[in-house]
């Protein structure tokens, strides 16, 4: 009844932009979610890729709470030791130089376009440089950001959009190169497709791409806001496949819960793009933000979060496999790491298969065409996967009488 009532409540008072889960969550406490009537959620989806430490971090809390005492703005006409210690921190954990903090992911990609253009109209002086994107990107909702979302259907309503954006294939080298021109002044992806539905780059493809760039001094950017932070068992994915971007996107997990994104720069591209006056943010790394990120970057060398990736993706991966050999609804497993996904077959909606197995007490979302997204805390354990893996299984079986 409570949770019908605030249902009831959120569509009289919030925009309707989200067809929402019939779920109140209330408290976290490790993988574990609660809603207003105790009901317990495994978590898979960690809050689209956020809460890479889980619910309830003890130091994490701690941390937030006494910059919230100390200080948690002054904006960014002064200088603020927690930013200061984050930046350090990032630069150390990318072998990246220069970072800007922002609120969102959304603007870490405006940003990060802002810097290729304008090391490009500092190079030519000229303006009308093109950015190579790829199909069934996913950037964000801004109109920047969605200039370079290879998505008709979230692009349509909002054209004309800024810039001039040209659309490659994915995992297709030719189709990249064949859209180069001496205009082009960045090539921007994900190193893994998240919201397209969990597609790696192959390290082929990745590769060619940096080598297009180094030919023709075109900034590679990448987009590791979903990815990155340890999601795959590297710091950032790109890491794994050996190829450096010029730029990095990041977000979602760099705050576990405090909104923060940031791009992230070589030296090369800081020196010679965004200048004092360029570009700003009021609230962008603020003290508050600083104290999470710099939390999160010490916790995750403290509990050697990457070394668990790496030993516990194994596991996820074998658990998913089997699903797939026994249930023939499922089409193909895909991903890295602790970002997989599970393609179903379409008379088998992944949308209807998330919402029964959430009333099973699973948080399971979806990616793309029918994909079911995997992309759980990280501090997830063999127990978690297999209780994910028995309740998928229990869902899955209704489609195989
Ligand atoms: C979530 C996401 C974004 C947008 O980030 P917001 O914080 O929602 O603005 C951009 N790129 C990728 C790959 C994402 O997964």
């Amino acid at each position: 009844m409570e949770t019908a009532k605030w249902m009831e409540q959120a569509e009289e008072a919030i925009l309707h932009t989200y067809n929402r889960f019939p779920v109140v969550l209330d408290h976290g406490e490790g993988v574990y979610l609660y809603d207003t009537e105790g009901k317990k959620y495994l978590d898979f989806a960690a809050g689209i890729g956020v809460q890479a430490l889980g619910y309830g971090n003890q130091k994490y809390n701690d941390a937030l709470k006494m910059q919230i005492d100390k200080l948690l703005h002054t904006s960014n006409l002064y200088y603020n030791q927690p930013i200061i210690e984050a930046a350090e921190k990032l630069c150390k954990a990318s072998g990246l130089d220069r970072v800007f903090f922002t609120n969102s992911g959304t603007e870490a990609i405006e940003g990060a376009i802002k810097a290729a253009k304008k090391y490009a109209y500092d190079r030519d002086g000229t303006t009308d440089h093109e950015i190579i994107a790829m199909e069934q990107s996913f950037h964000g909702r801004s109109l920047g950001a969605l200039a370079v979302t290879g998505n008709a259907h979230y692009r349509e309503p909002f054209e004309p959009l800024p810039g001039i954006v040209k659309f490659a294939k994915y995992n297709n080298l030719q189709s990249v190169s064949d859209l180069v021109n001496d205009k082009t002044c960045a090539i921007l992806m994900e190193t893994i497709q998240g919201e397209g539905g969990i597609y790696p780059a192959q390290e082929e493809f990745l590769a060619g791409v940096k080598q297009i760039c180094q030919a023709h001094d075109i900034l590679l950017i990448l987009d590791e806001i979903q990815c990155g932070m340890g999601r795959t068992g590297t710091m950032f994915a790109w890491q794994e496949y050996g190829v450096k971007p010029d730029i990095m996107a990041c977000a979602k997990a760099l705050g576990c819960g405090v909104p923060v994104g940031a791009f992230v720069m070589t030296k090369r591209v800081a020196d010679s793009s965004l200048k004092p006056g360029d570009h700003g943010t009021t609230y962008g790394g603020n003290p508050f933000v600083g104290a999470a990120v710099s939390k999160v970057l010490d916790l995750f060398e403290e509990q050697r979060i990457l070394e668990h990736v790496q030993e516990i993706s194994g596991y996820l991966k074998e658990r998913l496999e089997e699903l797939a050999a026994e249930y023939s609804c499922i089409m193909a497993r895909r991903g890295r790491g602790l970002m997989q996904g599970l393609e179903l077959k379409s008379a088998v909606p992944a949308g209807e298969v998330s919402a029964k197995a959430l009333e099973q007490g699973l948080i399971l979302i979806t990616a793309g065409n029918n994909v079911l997204r995997f992309i759980p805390p990280l501090v997830i354990e063999q127990e978690h996967v297999d209780e994910m893996a028995a309740i998928l299984g229990n869902v899955l079986r209704e489609y195989h009488p």
